[in-house]
């Protein structure tokens, strides 16, 4: 990279960086004054928004009454971490915070986690959606990934990451909404039928061969 081009990419950077305030949770451990502080601090800033990256997950409560209560208290929808499920669809910023997407993938997340979190399958599933090819929900490395491009969406299958890494394999382009959700309630339904635990989506497409499961999502 010449010179010039680095100073106009450096400077790019810069810009996008400061459109963003993120604070530093090492290990992502955030206290109750922590998170009552950004709450306080954005209530006085009302045109702010707030977009998580992971999951908040609350634990050290040992004690099963003292967990029922503490859920009772709390009063919010919940989702299970270790369930043989689909875990809740992971959303990049396009569209809410970033201005990348070339579709609006935000909405799209938002339906597909309504539609599909929470359903039981042979195995846990995991969903991720981005706005465009910087993939920042990390879409090649989840069981399903959706990304958008200039035509519509792409969907990739059977990524995974964790102990058995495996890079997702181009099932289909240029889709609309609609087409999306079509082909993952076939995915899913296809799974949901055939799949044997503990099997991730990208071992089941090894056992029944790539060629096979392509043909058994398309349209009948
Ligand atoms: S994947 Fe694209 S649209 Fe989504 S947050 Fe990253 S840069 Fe923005």
């Amino acid at each position: 990279m010449n010179f010039l081009v680095k100073r106009m990419v450096m400077k790019r950077l810069d810009k996008e960086d400061k459109k963003f305030i993120a604070p530093h949770f090492r290990a992502g451990v955030v206290t109750p004054q922590d998170l009552r502080k950004i709450a306080d601090v954005c209530e006085k800033f009302p045109e702010s928004k707030i977009k998580l990256g992971t999951e908040i997950i609350i634990g050290g409560i040992t004690e099963e009454t003292r967990n029922e209560e503490f859920r009772r208290i709390l009063d919010l929808p919940t989702f299970s971490v270790a369930g043989f499920c689909i875990r809740p669809v992971k959303i990049c910023s396009g569209g809410f915070i970033c201005d990348n997407n070339l579709q609006d993938s935000f909405s799209l997340g938002l339906k597909l986690d309504e539609k599909f979190s929470g359903r039981m399958l042979p195995f846990k599933m995991i969903i991720s959606i981005s706005g465009c090819a910087r993939c920042c929900s990390e879409p090649m490395v989840r069981d399903i990934g959706i990304v958008a491009c200039r035509q519509g969406y792409a969907i990739f299958v059977g990524g995974a990451a964790g102990a058995r890494p495996r890079i997702g394999i181009r099932l289909i382009d240029n889709l609309s909404e609609s087409e999306v959700i079509d082909t993952m309630e076939r995915i899913i339904g296809l799974y949901e039928k055939m799949g044997r635990t503990p099997e991730r989506l990208g071992m089941f497409i090894e056992r029944i061969g790539f060629e096979r499961f392509k043909q058994e999502c398309q349209p009948k």
